[in-house]
């Protein structure tokens, strides 16, 4: 019985698992599972091509039957995350709990500089908000607001907020949720994906590694083609070589440099003539101290 369909299909890779890829294909032919579990051609490997979670492939030599192909080619990238490796990235969202654990701003602002090193669109995720009173949380998304960042603020205990990021992951084609361990990034995918909850269970052992190596990133489907990465925490910032590029890792500062840029193009910000920064902003000395840092003279972010 011929059980192999000749031809190709398109899809993204949503999971590694050892020498396999899963694949998830666009649109699977008749009959087909629409996840499939892939080698690769050896031909691949020869050209020295690594394959990652994200990343768009073609896949041949499907067998439906078995739920089997074998990926043929992999499509440019877009983007590339390096810790965890995920392919086409375009949305990260660092996600801070306001309670247990307590907001902490040191070690928010590792996260969120971390998460501007990609380059790629950030937004700010509060979670627990049940946890804290209305007015404590207005002066904290206040303080954020004052860091360029507009938080959503969400609770998944009392169901606050979770289809406004569902909207606003759907409008990503892939996105990553990043933060320390504890603030309930799983929680937030369960509410985004009810059903996620049952595979959870299901498979709750690797997912639970998958959550806390990274070696292992598994991708969840969010809708039509949105797509969520729980990736584990990156806590130590991986701050750039060149003193010029870590200002726009700030919006905040970019945002001073947006209507008034500052007469020389290396400035640093320190009160140079004609600088456009202003030095009244909270995290005004955490940027003095990270300049510091890369001129090799002091660590202040220890983060582990
Ligand atoms: P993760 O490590 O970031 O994935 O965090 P989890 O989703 O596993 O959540 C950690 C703990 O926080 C669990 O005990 C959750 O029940 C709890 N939790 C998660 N979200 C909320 C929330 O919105 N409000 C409250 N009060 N607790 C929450
Ligand atoms: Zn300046």
């Amino acid at each position: 019985m011929a059980d192999t369909v000749s031809s190709v299909a398109s899809g993204m890779v949503v999971a590694l698992q050892a020498n396999y890829l899963e694949v998830e294909l666009d649109a699977a032919p008749d009959g087909c599972p629409v996840r499939l579990l892939c080698t690769r051609r050896t031909r691949l490997s020869h050209r020295g091509e690594a394959v990652y979670v994200g990343d768009r492939v073609c896949v041949e030599a499907i067998d439906p039957g078995q739920g089997r192909a074998v990926v043929a080619d992999v499509e440019p990238r877009h983007s590339f995350l390096i810790r965890p490796p995920v392919a086409n990235v375009s949305l990260v969202a660092v996600v801070l709990a306001v309670e247990q654990p307590s907001f902490d701003p040191d070690q928010a602002s590792r996260f969120l500089l971390t998460a501007e090193r990609t380059g790629l669109e950030v937004i700010l995720l509060l979670t627990k908000t049940d946890l804290i009173s209305a007015a404590a949380l207005e002066s904290l998304v206040a303080r954020l607001q004052g860091w360029g960042y507009d938080p959503l603020v969400l609770s998944s205990e009392a169901g606050t907020g979770i289809d406004a990021l569902r909207q606003r992951l759907a409008g990503a084609q892939l996105s990553v949720l990043c933060g320390p361990s504890g603030v309930g990034k799983s929680s937030l995918l369960n509410q985004l994906r009810p059903d996620l909850q049952l595979r959870t269970a299901a498979v709750s052992g690797r997912l639970q590694r998958g959550r806390h190596t990274t070696r292992h990133v598994e991708l969840f489907p969010l809708g039509l083609s949105a797509r969520v990465a729980d990736t584990p925490g990156f806590n130590r910032p991986d701050l750039p070589d060149d003193p010029q590029e870590l200002g726009v890792l700030f919006p905040e500062l970019r945002q001073q440099l947006d209507p008034w840029p500052c007469r020389f193009r290396d400035c640093l910000h320190r009160g140079e003539p004609g600088c456009g920064v202003s030095s009244d902003w909270e995290r005004y000395a955490l940027y003095k101290a990270a300049l510091i840092e890369l001129s090799g003279l002091s660590r202040p972010f220890r983060g582990g």
